[in-house]
């Protein structure tokens, strides 16, 4: 079997057997793959700490020539994001966008973009002190890249460029807003509502390099506006729950404008 190594994130482990485990991952050059690291649970030296979720590994795998599973041999740590792991409101931050990536990704599908996204995103909630803000900036980014970019400067059904004075509503049906004329609060739409600050921070976010990404300055209520917006947009696209949701939705209290 010819043995090749990538680099990649881990997003899932789960117990196989005794002594084995399924590790999913993403990779720079294959997207997201699952694979059987054999021994996992007992070898202290090829794998101790080293398949925890959220963790950068380079990983030896080969192709077996049945199944679809690969077989992970080796990994070698490159970044543990320890506090990932260690600080609840991090850990919930990171489980949320780990979801989304399982969710929406498919295997073997390669994605350099999201696998860049997903860098930033992880090594920045190791220090930014509102994780909630990587969350909202990640889901932003994240649904460009899957060619899900919300159209963000006008309303889509009057035409009207963003104009101050008016609140829109992003369709839960695709990527458009409406603003609250053509869309009315008494016809009982209950979509969650963004401002027009909102809104220019979420197409700065569009915007601007990554490497510049966590710079922008977001208040605490466009951080709450973006995800609670998102969140309904990808419940839609996906047909299911994101059960990171509850624990996400559990840190609003905690965001404040210092
Ligand atoms: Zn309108």
């Amino acid at each position: 079997m010819q043995t090749c190594t990538t680099c990649c994130f881990v997003l899932k482990t789960t117990d196989h057997g005794e002594s084995d485990k399924i590790i999913t991952c993403f990779c720079r050059d294959r997207g997201k793959i699952a694979g059987i690291a054999k021994g996992a649970k007992r070898s202290k030296q090829r794998f101790v700490n080293k398949l925890e979720p959220f963790t950068k590994l380079n990983i030896v795998y080969s192709q077996p020539r049945k199944g679809t599973l690969l077989f992970f041999s080796e990994a070698e740590l490159v970044q543990a994001y320890l506090p990932l792991r260690q600080f609840y409101e991090r850990y919930l931050a990171a489980s949320f966008i780990t979801e989304l990536i399982l969710k929406f990704t498919r295997e073997n599908d390669s994605d350099e973009g999201i696998f860049a996204l997903l860098d930033w995103a992880f090594s920045t909630l190791t220090t930014e002190e509102k994780p909630l803000k990587v969350v909202a900036l990640f889901h932003v980014r994240f649904m460009g890249l899957l060619g899900y970019q919300p159209e963000l400067k006008r309303c889509f059904t009057c035409g009207q460029p963003v104009r101050n004075g008016q609140t829109y509503r992003l369709q839960p049906s695709g990527g458009a807003i409406t603003c609250s004329t053509c869309t009315p609060y008494s016809r009982g739409y209950d979509e969650a509502q963004i401002s027009v600050q909102t809104l220019k921070f979420l197409h700065l976010a569009q915007e601007v390099q990554l490497g510049r990404l966590n710079r922008l300055k977001m208040p605490a209520s466009a951080i709450q506006q973006t995800i609670e917006t998102l969140h309904r947009f990808s419940l839609h696209l996906l047909q299911q729950d994101i059960t990171g949701w509850k624990g996400l939705k559990s840190l609003f209290p905690l965001l404040h404008d210092r």
